[in-house]
């Protein structure tokens, strides 16, 4: 049974946080923790003040430590690990850092000595995951509601790619190209790392150009379930997308790792869809015939198919503070500072937009916001 609890939280004050969390947590089942050792995955995509709302707020992640004390935790770590990851990185900005220590819970660093994993249905393709899930008995997904450009709506289960460490991300949107592609790594890592509950912070979420320069959004809403899968189905149903057009969602439900929430104790997702919540453009479906086709062939008219379908980003260069983290992060290398501007090289671009969600000054343009 894949419950979503659903639960109004209309601001980000302490107390009114706490009982929300408390009554989502309760409603959608949350397990018994007594005695258990927990990971809470916040989304910390960069580290920033959380009135940018790129981040689960503190306050959520305060409020979860704090329940999980009252039912017995034994211990609580908190951890994630953004692309551009310095070494000794600690959340300070984004206050979440502070609430590890006042709440004494535990900051993790995952770059040290993670692990390899097979990551299923991905022909068995090999990822590097934090060390710290052999550590725990249970990880808890803590997302924020935002849109994605690439995958369309970032949630519990797309969250989970922050368990890979900084860097190690960046390749995998050269392995796999297509959003389909993406959707399988994203459900093969939920699938290896089976996350016991998700809580969502959409107290103010964002919508547009996400998951980091979007526009923020109030939502009013805390969403909860045992099903990581389930709680995304129910994001996405408020933002107006169907399962279908999500391709983690579609991904999930084909591959059985999720369902379809199967009851709303609380508040209901179908009467919260939000006609005018600015969604990104659904784009088509990438199709091929894998198997009429030799690899090498196939890899190519993906990469020629993806850079058709979407557009390679524009670099504004009165915003640009010369920081040089979308160069630092580019899987493609296919960025350069020439003259105190960004250059992009189209051909070598593959359309990832790792460059979009890093930059700290929203100088780069992608899809929705481009001109055509
Ligand atoms: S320029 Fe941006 S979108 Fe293109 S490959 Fe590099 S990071 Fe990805
Ligand atoms: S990340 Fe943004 S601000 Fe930094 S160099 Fe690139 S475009 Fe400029």
């Amino acid at each position: 049974m894949s419950k979503v609890a659903i639960v109004r939280c209309s601001a980000y004050e302490q107390a009114e946080v706490d009982e929300a969390v408390r009554q989502a947590c309760m409603q959608a089942s949350m397990p018994s923790v007594e005695g258990m050792r927990i990971l809470l995955k916040p989304n910390i995509l960069s580290d920033a003040k959380p009135e940018r709302n790129i981040t689960t707020h503190p306050m959520v992640v305060r409020s979860m430590i704090r329940l999980l004390k009252e039912h017995g935790a034994k211990q609580i770590l908190v951890g994630d690990s953004p692309g551009l990851q310095v070494p000794n990185f600690l959340p300070k900005l984004s206050g979440i850092h502070q609430v590890c220590l006042e709440e004494g819970a535990e900051w993790v660093d995952f770059t040290k000595q993670p692990r390899l994993h097979t990551i299923p249905y991905t022909s068995n393709k090999q990822l590097l995951l934090t060390s710290v899930l052999s550590e725990v008995d249970m990880v808890f997904s803590l997302p924020k509601f935002k849109t994605h450009q690439l995958m369309y709506a970032t949630g519990a289960v797309k969250n989970l790619f922050g368990l890979v460490p900084n860097l190690s991300k960046s390749p995998c949107h050269v392995l796999f190209p297509t959003r389909e592609q993406f959707a399988s790594l994203m459900v093969g890592i939920a699938e290896v790392v089976k996350p016991s509950f998700s809580l969502m912070d959409g107290v103010i979420g964002m919508e547009g150009p996400g998951p980091a320069n979007g526009r923020p959004r109030h939502l009013g809403l805390l969403l909860a379930s045992t099903d990581a899968l389930a709680l995304d189905y129910a994001q996405a149903q408020i933002m107006g997308y169907s399962s279908e057009q999500v391709p983690i969602i579609a991904e999930g439900l084909k591959r059985g790792i999720g369902s379809v929430p199967s009851s709303y104790p609380v508040l209901d997702a179908r009467e919260l869809v939000l006609p005018d919540y600015q969604r990104i453009e659904v784009q088509k479906r990438t199709r091929f015939v894998h198997s009429l086709i030799i690899p090498f062939f196939f890899s190519k008219l993906i990469r020629w198919k993806v850079k058709k379908d979407r557009k390679a980003p524009v670099f504004l260069v009165d915003p640009c503070i010369r920081c040089r983290k979308c160069i630092d992060i580019c899987p493609a290398h296919a960025l350069t500072m020439q003259d105190k501007r960004i250059i992009i090289d189209e051909k070598a671009c593959i359309r990832c937009y790792c460059c979009h969600e890093v930059c700290p000054v929203s100088a780069i343009l992608v899809d929705e916001t481009i001109p055509s």
